[in-house]
């Protein structure tokens, strides 16, 4: 266990069973906080996330919500409240890509990426923010991309949505800093996950400086940085990229 700097805290990660969001959930658990692990479709997944905080000491819990549902949102913000009595950290973390090119893309595709990937930000960031108002305190980061800063063909909803997030991490900070709120943004590369399988090739390597993909890990340790480190104490409405030196 590292420094406990977490302790007596909750920390909700959306999108936590797999991927960026369970290394998140893994690091805020080993930072101290008691860890509501948040996922759509995959229980089975959650509870291994679970299973693994407990098994290194830590504390967790999963709760089910499509975030991208006002209400399963507003629900799920709701139920992490009553269960653990606070909500400290909110990391607005699930997401899902649509790809296609602009001029073929799905109306649906477009609609699906922003439901999710902007308006379920949206949604978590203002139900989360009335306890933290009360409590005069919070954290919040939304994981934003490189790609919502430099754009990438095939990709228009998902760019869109994650510029959209970081539009929406720079006002809310604006609006929470004076109510001890910090509001932040991480924006990883390519970072290997289930959402990039199979995507890593010669050209991909070539444009990423450091010549790899990064790990999961690499992002939750920016997110652990700037919700549990108090050096971050000051720091709000940034986009921290973790990206291996692409943008
Ligand atoms: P991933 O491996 O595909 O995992 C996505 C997670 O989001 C899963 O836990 C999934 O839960 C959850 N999720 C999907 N739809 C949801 C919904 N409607 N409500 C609640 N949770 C939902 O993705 P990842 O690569 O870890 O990406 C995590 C975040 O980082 C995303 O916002 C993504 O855009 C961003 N990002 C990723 C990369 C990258 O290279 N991987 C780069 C930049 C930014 P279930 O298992 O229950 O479906």
């Amino acid at each position: 266990m590292a420094n406990q700097l977490l302790t007596d805290r909750t920390a909700l990660v959306t999108g936590a069973s797999r991927g960026i969001g369970r290394a998140v959930a893994v690091a805020l658990a080993d930072a101290g906080a008691e860890v509501v692990v948040n996922y759509a479709r995959s229980p089975e997944a959650a509870a291994e996330v679970v299973a693994a905080i407990e098994e290194g000491g830590g504390r967790a819990y999963a709760l089910q919500a499509d975030v991208s549902k006002e209400a399963e949102a507003d629900g799920l913000i709701k139920a992490a409240l009553e269960r653990s009595g606070s909500l400290d950290v909110l990391v607005n973390n699930a997401g899902i890509i649509r790809d296609g090119l602009l001029m073929r893309m799905k109306t649906a595709d477009w609609q699906a990426v922003m439901d999710l990937n902007l308006s379920g930000v949206f949604y978590c960031t203002r139900a989360a923010a009335r306890p933290m108002l009360k409590q005069k305190r919070g954290r919040i980061v939304n994981i934003t991309s490189v790609v919502g800063l430099m754009g990438n063909p095939g990709q228009a909803n998902y760019a869109a949505a994650k510029a959209g997030v970081v539009g929406l991490t720079r006002t809310s900070a604006k609006e929470l800093a004076s109510r001890g709120i910090t509001v932040n943004a991480v924006a990883p590369g390519f970072i290997a996950t289930d959402m990039t399988k199979g995507l890593e090739n010669d050209a991909l390597l070539k444009a990423i400086p450091m010549g790899c993909l990064g790990q999961p890990e690499h992002v939750a340790g920016a997110v652990r940085f700037l919700t549990a480190d108090p050096a971050a104490a000051y720091i709000t409405g940034q986009v921290l990229q973790v990206d291996g030196g692409i943008y």
